[in-house]
């Protein structure tokens, strides 16, 4: 099956968890690869992972902070450069930031979490759903989170830009629905990434181990999800198959979400 023949998919966030294995996955299909990260390593390790996988597949890597406007634009260019047109877009970089109840939560941490997870989704929506309107089709995925539909707790700057992309999701999905393009957002539970792992060392830097087992005890499937789950999704929201879902958001959680 090869739903990305010649499609152009774009991932931010692509030098590890989630976006390497949504790249991974679109590129068996066919997909030719824009992939952005602020590590570098990250992506040259994304690049063996594809070529591992699809050893033909077109790849191009671009450095880029999310949070930096001028950067944004950078990504969209290089991407219009090496390849005339963006066909999906999997606007997915993030970061944790520090847990805390809310009356020990950073302000700046708050700041700098709202910059990356949410300015930087609303920044990749701003510049790639001009080239998508222009072009007259496109799909676009934000990563949102079950910290973005339900109340965790200890995550002030985490959860408040979570919501705020289910907000963005919704908001250019009701604008941008008239010129062909879609735009959804997935809210994955725990997932079994670079990410999760540091989540666990804050909860117990002592023994972390102990705390992901304790916490996977709380999902209804008793495990973490597999970041080649999250691609299944993301791969089928940016396809063909998918073609009158616009403005979903979709959890992807083992049912986690349906306990809080
Ligand atoms: P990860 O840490 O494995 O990957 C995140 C990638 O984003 C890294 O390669 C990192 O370098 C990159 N990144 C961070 N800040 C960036 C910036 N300013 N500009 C460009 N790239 C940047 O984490 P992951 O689990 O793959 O997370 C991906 C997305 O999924 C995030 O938005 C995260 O909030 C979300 N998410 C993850 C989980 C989970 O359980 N893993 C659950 C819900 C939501």
């Amino acid at each position: 099956m090869s739903r990305f023949e010649q499609h152009v998919i774009l991932i931010t966030g692509g030098g590890s968890g989630l976006g390497r294995a949504t790249a991974v996955h679109v590129a068996k299909e066919g997909a030719r690869l824009a992939l952005v990260d602020v590590s570098e390593a990250g992506l040259a390790a994304t690049v063996e992972a594809v070529q591992a996988a699809a050893p033909d597949a077109e790849i191009l890597t671009h450095v880029a902070d999310v949070a930096d406007e001028a950067q944004v634009a950078g990504y969209v260019a290089a991407t219009l450069e090496r390849f005339g047109r963006v066909d999906g877009f999997f606007n997915n970089a993030g970061i944790e930031g520090k847990q805390g109840a809310t009356e020990e939560y950073g302000s700046e941490e708050f700041a700098r979490v709202l910059s990356i997870n949410l300015s930087g989704v609303f920044l990749g929506l701003k510049h790639v759903l001009a080239v998508m309107r222009e072009q007259g089709s496109g799909s676009v995925v934000n990563t949102a989170s079950v910290g973005g539909i339900r109340g965790v707790g200890n995550q002030s700057g985490y959860a408040a830009a979570k919501h705020g992309v289910v907000g963005l999701t919704r908001n250019s999905a009701v604008e941008y629905g008239q010129h062909g393009v879609r735009i959804n957002a997935i809210a994955p539970g725990a997932i079994w990434t670079p990410m999760v792992e540091g989540s666990m060392r804050q909860i117990d830097p002592q023994n972390p181990e102990k705390a992901a087992e304790q916490f996977v005890q709380a999902n209804p499937m008793k495990r973490y999800g597999r970041p080649e789950e999250i691609g299944s999704l993301v791969a089928f929201l940016l396809s063909d198959e998918s073609t009158f879902i616009n403005a979903a958001v979709i959890p992807i959680d083992g049912g986690q979400s349906a306990k809080y």
